[in-house]
């Protein structure tokens, strides 16, 4: 029986439970990719990241044809195209992973009507890019989690399941039968070019399962060892840089996870054993967003919590502007924006002190920002984006009421020698450090190299900002 796998966001054939539950099934198992205009026709998509997904989707079509069988691309949107391939090739299944995002999941509900109508079988409902399903981790009232440490403390608890099985040796499509996938709309997989997607840069990572296991292993290896003191260093490489891969599930977070439990068991210090558990800390941080978008699906809307639903924003297109392109004059704040903007990835702590600056300084609606960065970014997702704006803007799942970055202590604290300053802010790279990273540079020198003057003044915008939440708060 013919058996078909839908790929969403599990580019990959190892460790990837719904494939290998449809080979349990079938030896004859056909992989199925549909490239869908209700998402790549968005406004928040990024070039960087249709650029990784298409590059990891032709190594899924190697792979495919190494195991025995094919990787067909659809266009179009899957509600009608892929019950459509289903039944031309007369398929007896189609099995696919179960998404948390809304989009998703109204989508597959639809898929799973259509499929039942026509007398094909789904199933759909196994979780694969995360470790635990969203109902399984709850609070001792039995509800689901809105804040991390108690979230943390049962998750990471819990014991995980193993990577599964690679597919491999299975029978693909008959010459006929791939005649009359072509009829059903079947076609060549485009370039990111083709669909219209402009990205020329190096990427972080390079597409593809092959890159994304050598990252996984290299810094498995050995930066993870020092994780706890390096990971806040935007000027050092420090971080695992697997989050596009780990947004496509071009790596599963089974291996993953495995492969911090070996690197447990190899730790001869504390110290190496305290870095390896904030790394999955990290992972977990993952995790919590997805679980809170499963069972909040209104966080995709905006402010979770009361205080931050009708907070008075300020309307001001120029200082968004000047944001996005990184020419606010506070140094760490621009170098951020422009690495975000040139390489498609920005910095874990800096994706903070950006996201406090635009909604605590600028007084910018978080949302802005967070469709910005989606418009940007090689790993942008729903859940961790989301999550991540939240917290910075306070809006969100965090016990802390307010949280307000200082940008020159942070410079000072987590740039000290100005090198991340430099790497990115080009006409600042003769300064003095001890300029850089306290931003008090005069107007003289900032005209001698062509450096914008501060949009906004730290100090009065934060008193602002907090008069209008002490406002709010009272209010609401
Ligand atoms: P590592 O430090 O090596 O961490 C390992 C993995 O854990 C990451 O690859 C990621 O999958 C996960 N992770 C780490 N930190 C977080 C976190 N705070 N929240 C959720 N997952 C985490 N991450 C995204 O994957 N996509 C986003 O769109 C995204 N947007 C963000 C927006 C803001 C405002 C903030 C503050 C954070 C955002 N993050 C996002 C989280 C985090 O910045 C990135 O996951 C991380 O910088 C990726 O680098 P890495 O792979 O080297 O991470």
């Amino acid at each position: 029986d013919l058996v078909l796998f839908w790929h969403r966001r599990d580019l990959r054939i190892a460790d990837n439970i719904g494939l290998a539950t449809a080979r349990q099934r079938s030896n004859k198992v056909v992989g199925v990719f549909c490239l869908d205009p209700n998402i790549l026709e968005r406004d928040d998509v990024a070039p960087a990241r249709v650029t990784y997904m298409i590059g990891s989707l032709q190594e899924l079509q190697q792979r495919y044809v190494q195991a025995g069988s094919q990787l067909l691309i659809l266009h179009g949107d899957p509600v009608q195209a892929i019950p459509h391939l289903a039944e031309a090739l007369n398929a007896k299944a189609v099995f696919w992973n179960w998404d948390v995002e809304p989009y998703s999941q109204t989508r597959d509900r639809a898929i799973i009507a259509t499929l039942k109508d026509k007398g094909i079988q789904c199933l759909t409902h196994n979780w694969d890019q995360i470790l635990h399903s969203p109902d399984e981790i709850r609070s001792g009232s039995n509800t689901p989690y809105t804040v991390y440490t108690p979230f943390w403390k049962n998750w990471g608890s819990k014991p995980k399941a193993k990577p599964v099985e690679t597919l491999h040796n299975v029978e693909g499509l008959t010459e006929s039968e791939q005649e009359l996938a072509q009829k059903a709309g079947v076609k060549a997989l485009p370039t990111a070019k083709d669909l219209g997607f402009f990205w020329d840069a190096d990427l972080v990572i390079a597409p593809g399962e092959a890159a994304a296991q050598a990252k996984l292993a290299e810094f498995t290896a050995k930066a993870i060892t020092e994780y706890q003191e390096q990971r806040n260093f935007p000027a050092v490489n420090g971080t695992s840089q697997l989050s596009a891969a780990l947004k496509f599930g071009v790596i599963g977070i089974r291996t993953v996870w495995q492969a911090t439990l070996e690197a447990l068991e190899n730790s001869r210090s504390e110290e190496t054993t305290a870095a390896i558990r904030t790394w999955q800390q990290e992972l977990a941080w993952r995790e919590f967003y997805q679980h809170a978008m499963y069972n909040f699906p209104e966080l995709a809307d905006g402010a979770y919590r009361e205080t931050f639903k009708n907070f008075p924003w300020e309307t001001n297109e120029e200082h968004f502007q000047a944001w996005c392109e990184g020419k606010t004059g506070y140094p760490i704040v621009d170098a951020a924006m422009r690495q975000m903007n040139e390489s498609g990835w920005m910095h874990n702590r800096c994706r903070m002190i950006v996201a406090s600056f635009l909604t605590k300084d600028l007084l910018i609606n978080p949302q802005l920002g967070e469709k910005y960065f989606m418009q940007k970014l090689i790993d942008g997702d729903l859940s961790a984006n989301n999550g991540g704006w939240q917290w910075s803007a306070s809006s969100g799942m965090d016990p802390k009421p307010l949280r307000i970055f200082n940008p020159a202590s942070q410079s000072q604290k987590f740039d000290p020698d100005a090198e991340y300053i430099r790497q990115w802010v080009p006409e600042l790279r003769s300064m003095d450090t001890e300029y850089l990273v306290t931003g008090k540079i005069t107007p003289l020198e900032r005209h001698a190299v062509g450096y914008v003057k501060p949009i906004v003044d730290h100090q009065k915008q934060q008193q602002l900002f907090k008069q209008r939440y002490q406002q709010q708060k009272a209010t609401s």
